[in-house]
């Protein structure tokens, strides 16, 4: 026996299956390749520094940090913006910066599964308050939980994976009220990883930035950029939420080829943002089909859609695999998530799912 951390022992890591199928609308990627004039770009990009990588990067990643702030707008400059390797690591570093031990983090549940191992991870307490019937927030309820647990951290996930659904922005900003306690109050998380996807007129929290403090925007190139094997997600927050992750972050944590392959991303960001209308438009399809089929389907401003009620949700799951189609097990109990895929991929769901659920509901 090795002498691991004894909240280790027995854990496994964290992932979704990697099957081999036709089909992979399991973990929200955006399945269009980059188009050929990104392709190129990031060839030459890599190139040109390849000679080199005998030295560290940058080690703030200036030049990618301006680009992204160009990116979100909204009046931001490289010193409001922070990156790292996905906003897997970014979150990890605000709790390094903000929770840590003795300190709380809150979320509301069901949400993205990956928060309880940041919290994990730094040593953090997690605690959940559960969303109301329609996974929207019960701010009653939140108000009661600030008063009895006094999270250091609270975590919005909008639009939520794995619900889709999107928190209003005055939702956001109550919430940015009642965590407001001098001292004692919380930072405000707002992970917008499937921003990009919400429907038009879905404001982001970006809008309330300047006056908030307390308030960070988490996002990543991972689902509408299509860049998720770049690793590369960033936070937009007042210039001291960005010093102090540079103080726990690695020494030298993004590649010189990282920022350089996502730089020249960012620089095609609208060829790149020319597939989320038609990704939103297969979820939309997809929210549509299976309504017809009778299921109940959660409505959606993200790249994926949460549907059920299953007596037997692991029956599906594992019908679709046979057909050739990999989808997710998540959510509550009954209920299954599904990845909008291209127009030949949302075919080959759909018609799986017509052949499978006369059977299943
Ligand atoms: N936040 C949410 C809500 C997500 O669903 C994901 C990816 N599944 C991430 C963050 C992390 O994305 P990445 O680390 O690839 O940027």
């Amino acid at each position: 026996m090795l002498p691991v951390r004894p909240e280790l022992v027995g854990q496994e890591p964290y992932g979704a299956p990697q099957l081999d199928v036709p089909v992979r609308l399991n973990v929200n990627e955006n399945p269009f390749p980059l188009p050929p004039v990104v392709v190129d770009a990031v060839t030459e990009a890599t190139r040109g520094l390849a000679a080199g990588l005998n030295r560290y990067p940058d080690r703030d990643a200036v030049a990618l940090r301006r680009r992204l702030a160009g990116y979100l707008g909204h009046g931001l400059d490289e010193r409001h913006i922070w990156a790292a390797n996905g906003s897997n690591e970014v979150m990890t570093h605000l709790l390094q910066a903000f929770a840590g031990p003795g300190r709380r983090v809150l979320t509301f549940t069901p949400t993205y599964s990956m928060y309880p191992e940041y919290a994990r991870n730094t040593w953090s307490d997690y605690v959940t308050l559960p969303r109301c019937e329609d996974f929207s927030i019960d701010l009653d309820a939140f108000e009661a939980a600030v008063g009895q647990e006094m999270p250091h951290v609270v975590i919005v996930t909008t639009p939520n994976n794995p619900t889709g659904t999107a928190t209003p922005l005055e939702v956001i900003a109550r919430i940015l009220e009642i965590t407001e306690n001098g001292e004692a109050s919380a930072m405000v998380i707002v992970d917008e990883a499937y921003q990009e996807f919400a429907r038009p007129g879905t404001a982001s929290a970006l809008d309330l930035l300047e006056d908030n403090p307390r308030l960070v925007v988490t996002r990543t190139m991972s689902k509408a950029f299509g860049f998720a094997g770049g690793r590369l997600g960033y936070l937009a927050a007042a210039p001291e939420v960005v010093d102090v992750c540079r103080v726990v972050r690695l020494p030298y944590h993004l590649s010189a080829v990282t920022q350089a392959v996502a730089s020249a991303a960012v620089d095609h960001a609208d060829v790149l943002m020319g597939q989320v209308a038609e990704l939103r438009a297969q979820r939309d399809r997809m929210e549509a089909e299976l309504r017809g089929m009778g299921l109940e389907v959660a409505e959606s401003d993200a790249n994926f859609v949460l549907f059920g009620r299953f007596e037997d949700r692991h029956a599906v799951w594992a019908d679709l695999l046979e057909r050739g189609v990999l989808i997710r097990e998540v959510g509550p109990p009954g209920w299954l998530r599904v990845s909008a895929g291209t127009p030949e991929e949302t075919d080959a769901f759909l018609r799986a799912m017509s052949e499978i659920v006369p059977d299943a509901v």
